[in-house]
């Protein structure tokens, strides 16, 4: 394992963890990340997340459901609202891989001033076409921010996608003021869920997730970068039935089971409907920058 170093805390002292897929995951013997062996290229990563990504049902705004019914902004008003215990929301606001834009449509009628990036340029077009918010294509790598200047950073199921996760947190506690509030969310490698299905959990998925997280190690990232973390939550989601349906079948090909029960709610016109589910697998951390 030459050459292998760890993105967080640099040792070289890498331990293999398991393989999905013929992807080989690995652990840092020293600071316990978990984390993809082989990244790919920035080309094959940028691949991952093409316009078929974005039209996968509740990530877009306009296919099928309407706004005000779609989970993701549903869940994105109720994380306004959590937010709300820790920071007025009426300052300036970047949101971390803005996707289609539907949470900074919920946070604009609170923050003064909300901006977005994403590297999916199909994502960004919807998000100002069809959302009317002001969201930018690229990565928080190549643009120019002020320095000190976003009173609240978001990051939704970013930081397990992105290949250099320490540069990340870098940079926003650079943009950040001191005492603003970062907020971002991943998958919990420590979680039950975890521990129970192993190669099967769904938030498992080289190369589209190449770090996995524990409120530990998540914790160290962002206090080497001077930020205090507020609070860990699990929040659950609201979720579309159909959709749901939808990930169960392509994750379990052939199980009758979840095939039949994606037959009866077609039949029943039960796929429009969203639920609210809590895994226990995602973290939602708050964090304070000193
Ligand atoms: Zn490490």
């Amino acid at each position: 394992m030459s050459n292998l170093k760890c993105n967080i805390c640099q040792s070289v002292n890498i331990d293999n963890f398991l393989i999905k897929d013929n992807w080989e995951i690995v652990r840092c013997s020293n600071c316990k990340i978990v984390f993809v062996k082989n990244i790919p290229s920035d080309r094959v990563l940028e691949g991952l997340y093409d316009d078929a990504f974005f039209k996968d049902g509740q990530k877009s705004p306009t296919e099928g459901l309407k706004l005000h019914n779609n989970p993701a902004y549903i869940n994105a008003i109720k994380r306004i609202e959590r937010i709300k215990k820790y920071d007025h929301c009426n300052g300036r606001l970047l949101d971390v891989g803005c996707a289609t834009g539907i949470f900074l449509k919920a946070a604009n009628a609170s923050f003064k001033y909300s901006f977005g990036i994403d590297i999916s340029k199909y994502a960004t077009d919807i998000a100002v076409r069809e959302l009317n918010v002001n969201a930018k294509y690229g990565t928080i790598c190549d643009m120019n921010f002020s320095q000190q200047y976003y009173d609240v950073i978001t990051m939704w199921d970013v930081i397990e996608h992105v290949k250099d996760p320490d540069k990340y947190i870098d940079i926003i506690s650079n943009i950040i003021r001191p005492g603003g509030l970062m907020i971002l969310s991943t998958g919990n490698i420590e979680s039950i869920m975890f521990k129970v299905q192993k190669k099967k959990w769904h938030l498992l998925i080289p190369p589209k997730h190449l770090f996995y997280f524990s409120p530990k190690t998540i914790s160290m990232l962002l206090n080497k970068y001077g930020f205090r973390v507020l609070n860990i939550e699990n929040e659950g989601q609201y979720t579309n039935l159909g959709y749901m349906m939808d990930k169960l079948k392509r994750l379990h090909v052939k199980n009758k089971t979840i095939n039949f029960f994606s037959t009866i709610m077609k039949k029943l016109n039960l796929n429009q409907y969203n639920i609210y589910l809590n895994l226990y697998d995602v973290m939602t951390v708050y964090a304070k920058k000193l």
